[in-house]
């Protein structure tokens, strides 16, 4: 084995590795200490040639490895459980070129999100892709778990933002296909198969992506409701009223803000009166467009018909920060109060009312007492369906019946014909469940991409894709 370590690190040079364990000890541990690894070596390439040079490498000698960007993975993908080497690619950082009137840009995988946002708009464009985790999370992670976030209503997944990829396969092969092209029918995308396959079919090392006009009116409001099926029904009149204008559209329950306000400084509660509900929803567009005055008075009818109780419309940037951050703080808040179980679940829009109406109390029924903090991408059919512990603090006893909860959750997820894992991936943490939800004939596909890209199971191994049930 020190032979080969000894080979990755010449592959690399000095400033291309380390053993160091204070250095390598923030890789091996994700945000919530939920996850921790070992590895022997950390790897630090700058080029793609050197990503090549370390792939062939542990190709020839069965060496497995972990590909890791910005270590906010929610999954246990990025983590090296077996004492793989690691492959950090926070030294491929450069923005290679940017096509103002093609509106397309090409960045390494190890460029920031918000880094990649901050280079669309110094050209004032955007690149819509938006993430609590912006600041730390990589367009490589981004790509390789095909990330959701705030705007896919709009705007669609990572996917829908990739023209192109750099990858480099298990055995060093370089697949150059960082076309900019809107068109390209000529035969297999090959690019869409790495885009939300977690580093098990390959390393991503560079990516084009689509850029879009910036917005010059964003219209941001927080309205109060009665219920989810009121929910659903504003989301319809928000789209019907605004066109293709409506980007975010965010629901909450009432605790959710409860410990929001309780936990995290400098917010407060927006409206006077308490509701059940809450929707966080934002609209944006050209400097022309009549948005705000469609979005206000859309909200106000939705106020007369009862459907909204109240609402507030942002009136300057400083307020809508505001109306964002009681959204956004949802998971810190969480944490705070205390031990929480989660799902990352999706169904059909029109069925979250009454997947939450079973749901909700089948869960009770397992926890009598847990809390219900089921907040997200409502316009997306995607909840981050949590529940907190009946009691602030750690609650062992609780999270000891995760397992139980899930199974509940994913099956009644099933039943409502929808996803286990709606934007966060499989990585370790849903790859045993995933037989109980996936057909054996999407498991076969799935297998055989894995053996056909990584014959010898060297790029995170027994991540993602099941292995073969056990008689
Ligand atoms: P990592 O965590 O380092 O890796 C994630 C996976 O991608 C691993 O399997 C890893 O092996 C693989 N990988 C990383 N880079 C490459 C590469 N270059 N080539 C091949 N494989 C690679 N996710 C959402 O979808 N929506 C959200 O709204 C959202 N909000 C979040 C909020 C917070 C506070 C946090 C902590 C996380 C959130 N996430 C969210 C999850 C996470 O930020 C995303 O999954 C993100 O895309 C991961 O990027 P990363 O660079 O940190 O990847
Ligand atoms: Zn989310």
């Amino acid at each position: 084995m020190s032979e080969v370590l000894d080979r990755l690190k010449n592959a690399v040079g000095a400033k291309g590795f380390s053993q160091d364990p204070a250095e390598l000890a923030p890789h091996l541990e994700e945000w919530r200490g939920k996850y921790r690894g070992t590895s022997p070596l950390l790897l630090k390439p700058a080029t793609t040639a050197e990503v090549s040079a370390i792939l062939a490498i542990c190709n020839q000698t069965r060496t497995p490895i972990v590909t890791q960007g910005g270590n906010t993975g929610l999954v246990g993908g990025q983590i090296p459980f077996h004492d793989e080497v690691l492959l950090s690619t926070a030294r491929l950082n450069r923005v290679r070129a940017l096509d103002p009137s093609g509106m397309t840009l090409i960045v390494e995988a190890g460029v920031t999100l918000a880094g990649v946002q901050q280079a669309a708009a110094d050209a004032h464009l955007l690149f819509p892709l938006s993430l609590a985790s912006e600041g730390s999370c990589t367009i490589g992670g981004n790509i390789a778990t095909n990330a959701g976030g705030t705007h896919v209503l709009r705007y669609g997944m990572t996917r829908a933002q990739v023209l192109g990829l750099e990858v480099v396969r298990a055995d060093g092969t370089v697949l150059d296909m960082l076309r900019t092209l809107h068109k390209d029918n000529t035969g297999y995308d090959l690019k869409q198969l790495f885009i939300g396959s977690e580093g098990t079919l390959g390393v991503v090392t560079a990516a084009a992506l689509r850029l879009y006009p910036m917005p010059e009116v964003s219209v941001v409001g927080f309205a109060a409701l009665p219920s989810p099926q009121a929910a659903v029904a504003l989301l319809g009149r928000m789209q019907a009223a605004t066109g293709s204008m409506l980007s975010a559209f965010e629901i909450m329950p009432r605790l959710a803000l409860d410990l929001v306000t309780k936990h995290i400084e400098g917010t407060r509660d927006p409206l006077d009166a308490s509701a059940p509900w809450y929707v966080l929803l934002e609209a944006t567009g050209g400097k022309d467009a009549n948005l705000a005055a469609t979005f206000e008075s859309a909200l106000g009818a939705a106020i007369e018909d009862s459907l909204v109780a109240d609402a507030v419309v942002a009136a300057s940037g400083a307020q809508a920060a505001q109306l964002w951050k009681l959204r956004e703080s949802v998971s810190e808040a969480q944490k705070r109060e205390g031990a929480s179980i989660k799902h990352d679940i999706s169904v059909p829009v029109a069925a979250i009312p009454a997947f939450l109406e079973q749901a909700v109390p089948a869960v009770q029924q397992i926890v009598p007492g847990a809390r219900a903090v089921s907040f997200g991408h409502l316009g997306d059919g995607n909840l981050h369906f949590n529940f907190n512990s009946p009691r602030t603090g750690g609650d062992p006893a609780f999270l000891a019946q995760w397992d139980a909860v899930q199974i509940c959750v994913h099956d009644l997820v099933k039943q409502f014909g929808g996803s286990i894992s709606a934007e966060h991936g499989i990585g370790v943490m849903k790859v045993a469940a995933l037989p109980r939800y996936k057909s054996h004939e999407e498991l076969d596909a799935m297998r055989a991409l894995k053996a056909a890209f990584d014959p010898n199971s060297i790029l995170n191994p027994g991540k993602t894709v099941p292995p073969v049930a056990r008689l």
